[in-house]
């Protein structure tokens, strides 16, 4: 008996030595590989400019890439001092394009002047995936939540009815603000069901507010989050029917993944 307990912890032993020995046996190439090689792109000069392999969504310039969302007609807001501002009476504008997987730049102000309190306080919205029925999309929601409160998975850099942001990062009304967001498109098999969810990072003025976050579905006011099958999807901007002053977007530009 005792000589089998020593012959096992022999074993034991040589078995430790064995693997520590193992790493040093490996060279160094064994673990490095030089295929596929990244594409070279050029960065932005400053946070914010648009990389070289970006599409640019709105430059300040015009509404080319845009349409309305009723209608597929022009999109109707009002571009000036390189800002694009909502125009509550034609509706939500969306992407001539679309897309599944992305990384978003997109700025907006809420103006300096806003009105209002709660929902009725500088409301519009980022649809990260516009669909033409139930909730209209997955909506990042845009507020103006400085030191106006109003429900937590509805504020600012909240996914709209289902996940609170990290922090509250809003600036001052007035200021211009950042959203920079990582999306990853819900898939469904050819039965339309789903395979995986929607996932999304968003870094609201630099601060990380939402972290790898699941979206469980569309973005209803009223009602529980579904999921129907869709394929690539325009990226739609909010004209919310409050009373507030309209607000403004500027430099937009998305990168497929
Ligand atoms: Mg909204």
């Amino acid at each position: 008996m005792r000589k089998i307990a020593i012959l096992s912890v022999s074993l034991i032993c040589a078995s430790f030595i064995t693997n520590a020995q193992t790493p040093e046996k490996m060279r160094p190439e064994e673990t490095e590989f030089y295929l596929p090689i990244p594409p070279v792109i050029t960065p932005g000069a400053a946070y914010g400019d648009a990389p070289s392999d970006a599409i640019v969504l709105f430059d300040g310039t015009n509404l080319n890439q845009w349409i309305s969302s009723k209608d597929s007609t022009a999109a109707k807001w009002t571009v000036a001092d390189h800002a694009m501002t909502v125009n509550k009476a034609t509706g939500d504008i969306q992407t001539k394009r679309t897309f599944t997987d992305y990384q978003l730049h997109i700025e907006y102000r809420i103006p300096a002047n806003i009105t209002g309190s709660g929902q009725a306080r500088g409301n519009s919205g980022i649809f990260l995936a516009a669909l033409p029925w139930g909730a209209g999309g997955y909506e990042l929601q845009v507020l103006d939540n400085y030191k106006n409160p109003t429900y937590v998975n509805g504020q600012a850099g909240s996914i709209y009815k289902q996940s609170v942001p990290l922090v509250n990062a809003c600036r001052k009304p007035g200021e211009w603000q950042t959203y920079d967001v990582i999306w990853t498109a819900p898939q469904f098999n050819s039965h339309g069901v789903l395979k995986s969810l929607a996932r999304v990072t968003v870094f609201h003025n630099g601060i990380l507010v939402q972290n790898n976050t699941n979206v469980l579905g569309d973005t209803p006011y009223i009602g529980q989050p579904s999921y129907r099958k869709h394929g690539p999807a325009p990226i739609k901007l909010q004209a919310h029917g409050d009373k507030s002053e309209p607000i403004s977007y500027r430099n937009i530009w998305v990168r497929p993944l």
